[in-house]
């Protein structure tokens, strides 16, 4: 039986136009292929049908006044998907693109995920299609007391932990935070990404492209590599991308660019790191700046990118790191990077390379780690961080990376060791797909029909 064609073709009955839903449990079904035909308790419990369908799907209204008084509406977004092994666990996305099927699509991801970390977490996603970008400080603390107050009634320590994912920093969680403690009165960690003062935990900001970068490393030194010396392209400016870079240095590599939705940097030399932040983090500035302190590097903006794909990904290095946005990786691009040398791919976002670009790569023979293994670091750190509130601990930064470091390791392995397991060796999108899937479905069984 077909259970991805079967599934596919009931969701887009059931769930009309959510194209990145679709995508997203056509990758991993496809995974499970082996798994389903050679276990037959996974289709007596209908583990299939069940998984696919969230828990529980939260939309509101987001109402809130801009600084010349008019009042604005977008749309908020959580959705509790799998709660077999933990509280539900997951990021807000504050973005233009937020819909339905992107929530869902995140969501879905984010169950396998947090599963492979091994933690105690569920999964969930949320956010809302707001526009970060402009914005003053006033509007994005309105917007987000705004969010707040619906999303405060169905989260906890114990039920639902949201973090930041694009759009959503240290800034934000901090003013939901504080329409969080406002309206239930309780000083808890029902948030994780707070800000160092008042309950973060050490690393957590940089986890997400630290833990990419090992992730990198780990695939490497397995055959006998690493990434000492390798040459590097990096797509996205944001908190995944910046601390890759510079993890990418600590390691003795070279990252040769960075992007954002206006354009994207090359600079030969090697991006540099501090600058970088300074705009990112300090600024928000474009990354156009980056020109003022070195006219030699390359900009290209968005509307000189090619048609099939995008700059970042069309110079010559030896491995890419997506940390951008969903599908910002095509057939064209990986045709290209491979063209130029490129052995070796590690997701820091979430799901950023197309179904087509998965194929290319995997029939390349290339080095390969998805996203739901190579970017667990952030929310596996974040589980640190609710385990750090709930002791009421605070633990050192070497204390923290060096339980990233083993929980990176231990993914791969398990990832590698199950790819090896199923008769496909390396193929890690296998291998992740199938061991996370394994713990939720088991939960899932011995907790009964719920
Ligand atoms: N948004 C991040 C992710 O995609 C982190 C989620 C979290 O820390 O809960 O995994």
């Amino acid at each position: 039986m077909n259970y991805t064609h079967e599934t596919i073709s009931h969701l887009k009955r059931s769930s009309p136009a959510q194209a990145e839903f679709y995508q997203a449990v056509e990758e991993v079904l496809t995974s499970l292929a082996p798994i389903l035909e050679s276990n037959s308790k996974y289709r007596e419990e209908a583990i299939i049908q069940r998984i696919v369908e969230p828990e529980r799907q939260i939309m509101f209204r987001v109402p809130w006044v801009d600084d010349q008084g008019n009042i604005q509406v977008n749309k908020g977004y959580r959705v509790e998907f799998n709660s077999a092994l933990g509280p539900y666990k997951g990021g807000l996305r504050f973005h233009p693109s937020v819909n339905a099927s992107i929530i869902k699509f995140l969501g879905f991801e984010q169950i396998f995920k947090n599963a492979l970390t091994g933690l105690p977490i569920g999964g969930g996603k949320g956010g809302a299609n707001f526009i970060p970008n402009g914005k003053s400080n006033g509007e994005i603390m309105r917007f987000c007391q705004s969010f707040m107050s619906e999303l405060y009634r169905h989260i906890g320590p114990h039920v639902d932990v949201p973090a930041g994912d694009i759009g959503v920093g240290a800034r934000e969680i901090g003013y939901m935070f504080g329409q969080y403690k406002r309206l239930t009165g309780r000083y808890e960690g029902a948030l994780t990404g707070k800000s160092l003062l008042w309950g973060g935990s050490l690393m957590r900001k940089e986890a997400t492209g630290y833990g990419t970068v090992y992730f990198a490393n780990y695939m490497l030194n397995d055959k006998g590599d690493s990434l000492h010396g390798k040459k590097c392209l990096v797509s996205g400016a944001g908190n995944v991308a910046i601390y890759a870079i510079e993890k990418l240095y600590q390691l003795g590599a070279t990252p040769l660019s960075c992007s954002d939705s206006r354009g994207t940097i090359y600079h030969d030399e090697g991006i540099d790191v501090k600058l970088l932040k300074r705009l990112k983090e300090v600024k928000r500035d474009s990354l156009i700046h980056y020109l003022d302190a070195y006219p030699s590097a390359k900009y290209t903006p968005v509307s000189d990118y090619p048609t099939d794909g995008h700059a970042v990904w069309r110079y010559k290095a030896d491995a890419a790191f997506p940390c951008a946005t969903q599908n910002e990786l095509t057939e064209q691009d990986v045709v290209a990077l491979i063209n130029n040398g490129c052995t070796l791919v590690s997701e820091g976002a979430n799901m950023p390379t197309t179904r087509e670009a998965i194929n290319v790569l995997l029939e390349a023979n290339i080095t390969y780690g998805p996203g739901k293994a190579a970017n667990a670091g952030g929310v596996a750190t974040s589980q640190l961080e609710m385990a750090q509130n709930a002791s009421m601990q605070r633990w050192t930064f070497n204390t923290v990376d060096e339980q990233l470091q083993r929980i990176m390791k231990n993914i791969f392995t398990n990832a590698n060791e199950v790819s090896k397991e199923f008769g496909q060796p390396g193929n890690l999108i296998l291998g992740a797909n199938i061991a996370g899937f394994r713990r939720v479905a088991d939960a899932m069984i011995e907790q009964g029909v719920v």
